[in-house]
């Protein structure tokens, strides 16, 4: 190993190793370290269709068109009341093949972008942990790496690209992290095999299934070999209050799904049930002299849209093309790395402002798409990642209005 590089990438998540392909291709000398042995477990099967222009310019879609992952063609919503919707499909609202994607193993999917950043030039190391990020004052200068033996290996770096993931390395180090007062929230899921799907073009659908009391809300995303993640997500204050292991938990809010029970009647659990928490939050800062956040560790909203492994290799590429400029210009400061920012911010907002309106209990989005068809396009839109247009938030402008009124109906009544 060197003791200087251009640039260094933490974590090899779909992030880090976006970012690494990206900048390692541009003749930078990148080194992308990763605490794990690859392949790891990884929970986020789901993508969004709009990953498709960050894996062509990897070079990897024939990878994902010839391997085992299900091809993924829509999206579907089950209400409290059990009622299914019509699926979205992508394709109704654009023909091209871009408009599908896949629900991935991310241990496997993880592996394909490790590689890939290795034979773009990269200098991949797994099982090395990052213990700290060095600074001069307030510009990073390098950091010290631990490799699995326990030896320790300062380094420095011109630049380094945080995609630790939620760890958040230097989020966490700095006192920038912030947690989204509104999404205390948790997940416990498990995998089952011979769980009941569509048939057809609707087989490899996520769907989104509302428990009863609309509490808690279930996905579920068929993986292959006919396995399915199954996992529920609610309050943490709900979840844990007095209610035993997550197990039970998993089951009493299971009971309260009906239209979920139906679809496991034959099918059996797999793997033990896997916990996580504290998942959504966001940062004050994205970059600074000489680093700069990518993916979760920039930021994570909710799994909902099953939008977080997309906007980790979104923002991989936008970060890693502002770190080759700001090499090639000899400009590795904030601004510079930064550049890319608030375009993209502007973006995600659309996706945080659905997640509030699907967990806002006194608003129907299927009631509001009965008055307003004229939507559904927008919606699709949404569900498939294309946030980062002129007129993506269309919908809002009607939706808010009526979400603000169904509120004061709500309180008029009580
Ligand atoms: C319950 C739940 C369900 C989800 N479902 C979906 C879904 O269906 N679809 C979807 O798109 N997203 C989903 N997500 C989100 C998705 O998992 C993440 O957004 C995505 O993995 C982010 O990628 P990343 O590269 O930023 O980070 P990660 O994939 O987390 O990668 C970060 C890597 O950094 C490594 N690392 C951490 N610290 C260090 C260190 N100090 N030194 C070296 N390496 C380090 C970690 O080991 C890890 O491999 C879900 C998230 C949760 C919590």
């Amino acid at each position: 190993m060197r003791d200087h590089y251009d640039c260094v990438v933490i974590g090899g998540g779909p992030g880090g190793s976006t970012a690494a392909a990206v900048v390692a291709e541009s003749g930078f000398s990148t080194l992308l370290v990763e605490r794990e042995q690859m392949p790891r477990f990884h929970v986020g099967e789901s993508l969004m269709p709009e990953t498709y222009w960050t894996l062509k310019r990897l070079g990897v879609l024939e990878r994902m068109k010839s391997s085992r992952f299900t091809p993924k063609m829509s999206v579907q919503f089950v209400s409290s009341s059990g009622k299914e919707s019509q699926p979205f499909f992508f394709r109704d609202h654009d023909p091209r093949e871009c408009a599908e994607t896949w629900q991935v193993e991310r241990a496997d999917f993880d592996k394909m972008l490790f590689d890939n950043a290795a034979e773009k030039g990269a200098e991949c190391r797994d099982r090395t942990r990052v213990l700290s990020v060095q600074f001069d004052g307030d510009r990073a200068t390098g950091v010290t790496l631990q490799s699995e033996d326990g030896s320790r290996h300062p380094l420095a770096s011109r630049v380094i690209i945080d995609a630790t993931g939620q760890q958040a390395l230097i989020a966490n180090a700095l006192g920038i992290r912030r947690e989204d007062p509104h999404l205390r929230k948790m997940a416990i899921w498990g995998y089952y095999r011979n769980a009941r799907r569509d048939a057809g073009d609707n087989s490899g659908a996520t769907i989104i299934m509302h428990t009863r009391d609309k509490q808690s809300w279930f996905w579920f995303i068929p993986l292959s070999d006919n396995v399915t993640s199954i996992g529920v997500v609610g309050d943490r204050d709900y979840l844990l209050k007095d209610r035993g292991r997550p197990a039970d938990i998993y089951h009493e809010e299971l009971a309260l799904c009906p239209a979920l029970e139906e679809r496991l009647k034959d099918a059996q659990l797999v793997s033990d049930f896997r916990v996580a928490k504290e998942f959504s939050y966001s940062t004050r800062q994205q970059s600074g002299d000489g680093w700069v956040l990518v993916g979760d560790a920039f930021g994570f909203i909710d799994p909902i849209y099953s939008s977080g492994v997309y906007l980790a290799l979104r923002s991989g590429e936008l970060a890693a093309d502002a770190v080759v400029e700001g090499l090639q210009r000899g400009d590795v400061s904030a601004e510079q790395l930064g550049s890319w920012v608030p375009a993209f911010q502007d973006g995600t907002r659309w996706i945080r402002q659905l997640v509030d309106v699907y967990y806002s209990d006194e608003f129907s989005l299927g009631g509001f798409l009965r008055h307003h068809p004229e939507h559904r396009s927008n919606l699709t839109d949404l569900l498939i990642g294309r946030v980062f247009h002129d007129g993506a938030g269309r919908i809002f402008d009607d939706l808010m209005p009526a979400l603000e009124q169904a509120r004061q109906t709500k309180v008029a009544a009580q």
